[in-house]
């Protein structure tokens, strides 16, 4: 008798018609005998509606309060689940990440955990009750509620059957598995059957929002078997896996397109030690996460610097740095959420020379114009403008040979 956790997101909860759907699936895995913890995001859309609602009052909520206003969509998902799933004649029970507990860091609207027993859940389940968990949510050390990032419920799945020690963790969604690249913008994406924790972790870093990237990094840690498959359409899924599980390895495993990156940059401020550090430090202090940094040849002392962050935090970030901007003197600060990245990721990148230059040249012949790069082992970034995210990840990955070709074939 197999353990599971499965997680059902937004688009596989959307009504009331889908929830029907997935109480029959759970409930025909219990049939077999197999123990099921579910875990579920909001209905889809909700985290938007509610969002675009605080948003209505005032651009910067109190984090506090908009966590505990968007929780309350998973809160009510998981309710209605087990309803459904009682109405069905199964025993079920919902809980929020408060009655785990879940507990989490004090940072809202991304906190991290920090500790999750497994003890009320294996009492429910002992009396074989199913327990249908809201995801996303946690509790604060100091007893408020707090979320975990958006798509963070595939970090409650994981974060469940790690600390249940459960046979497997299923990731149910929209798509039946990790594609090259976002299958609803690049047409001719090819399914992948296994990837590397590594380099899904890099994919989902930089804009596959198939898989919260927090999640992987936990069942890395915690060596979860994890896979991801469609609510549906049952013939395919993609296991994500140790990297000496993979026989195959291409040089580029797949392209990605990030939206909620912003950029801004100081004009002219003074070159000399200690200027980098003052602009960055409230940033860090505030959570917030700073990606990319330019900062150009100085001329007569004076120098400008660049850098990206999540556009969700853009409004927080510009007040910052304006402050700083003032005291040391900077002639502008100008921000710019009309930008995208559009990266390639493989662990083939650090040893194939030449792979950057390809990406580059793909991108221009497309005229698409590259204002910042970044590279590491795993990846390669372009910040380009974001009229052209989508065109820069088919071109990419046309250029990497990635295109599947079956798909030409049968079109
Ligand atoms: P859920 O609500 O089930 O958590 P998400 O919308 O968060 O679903 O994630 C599924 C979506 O991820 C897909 O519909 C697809 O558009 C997107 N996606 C982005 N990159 C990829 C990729 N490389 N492979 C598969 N799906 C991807
Ligand atoms: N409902 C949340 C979101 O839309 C969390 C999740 O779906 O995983 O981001
Ligand atoms: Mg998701």
């Amino acid at each position: 008798m197999a353990l599971i956790v499965r997680k059902y997101g937004g688009s596989s909860v959307a009504s009331l018609d889908h929830i029907r759907q997935v109480a029959w699936a759970i409930s025909s895995a219990r049939d077999k005998g197999d123990r099921i913890v579910v875990v579920v995001s909001a209905m889809g859309g909700e985290t938007n509606r509610l969002l675009k609602l605080s948003e209505e009052i005032t651009p910067m909520p109190a984090g506090r309060e908009q966590d505990a206003l968007l929780a309350t969509g998973e809160q009510a998902c998981s309710a209605l689940l087990a309803i459904t799933l009682e109405s069905l004649g199964h025993r079920a029970r919902s809980f929020t990440g408060l009655q785990l507990p879940l507990v989490t860091d004090n940072v809202h609207t991304k906190a991290r955990i920090i500790d999750l027993k497994p003890d009320i859940l294996n009492q429910v389940l002992d009396e074989e009750i199913t327990p249908v968990v809201a995801g996303f949510q946690g509790v604060s050390e100091s007893g408020n509620i707090t979320t975990l990032g958006r798509g963070g419920s595939d970090t409650t799945a994981v974060a469940l059957a790690a600390s249940l020690k459960a046979d497997c963790c299923e990731i149910y969604t929209d798509v039946d598995g990790v594609y090259t690249a976002d299958p609803n913008i690049c047409p001719r994406a090819r399914h992948i059957e296994k990837i590397s924790y590594s380099e899904m972790l890099e994919l989902a870093g930089l804009g596959a929002k198939v898989m919260h990237v927090r999640s992987i990094e936990l069942a890395q840690k915690y060596q979860v078997p994890l896979v991801v498959k469609s609510s549906f359409n049952g013939e395919r899924q993609t296991w994500i896996v140790n990297e000496e599980e993979i026989m195959e390895n291409s040089i580029i495993k797949g392209v990605t397109l990030e939206r909620n990156v912003s950029k801004i940059s100081l004009i002219r401020i003074p070159d000399r030690p200690g200027i980098a550090y003052q602009i960055l430090e409230p940033l860090a202090d505030a959570a917030i996460n700073v990606d990319m940094i330019i900062q150009n040849v100085s001329i007569d002392g004076y120098t400008d610097l660049t850098f990206t962050i999540p556009t969700t935090d853009l409004n927080k970030a510009s007040e910052l740095v304006n402050k700083v901007a003032q005291k040391i003197g900077a002639l502008e600060v100008k921000a710019d959420n009309n930008i995208v990245k559009v990266s390639a990721v493989g662990i083939g990148i650090k040893t194939n020379p030449g792979v950057a230059a390809r990406m580059f040249k793909a991108l221009s012949e497309e005229n698409i114009n590259i204002e910042m790069i970044s590279t590491s082992e795993y990846r390669i970034s372009c910040v380009i403008e974001e009229k052209y995210g989508e065109l820069g990840v088919r071109t990419v990955h046309h250029a990497f040979g990635l295109d599947n070709t079956e798909h030409t074939e049968t079109s």
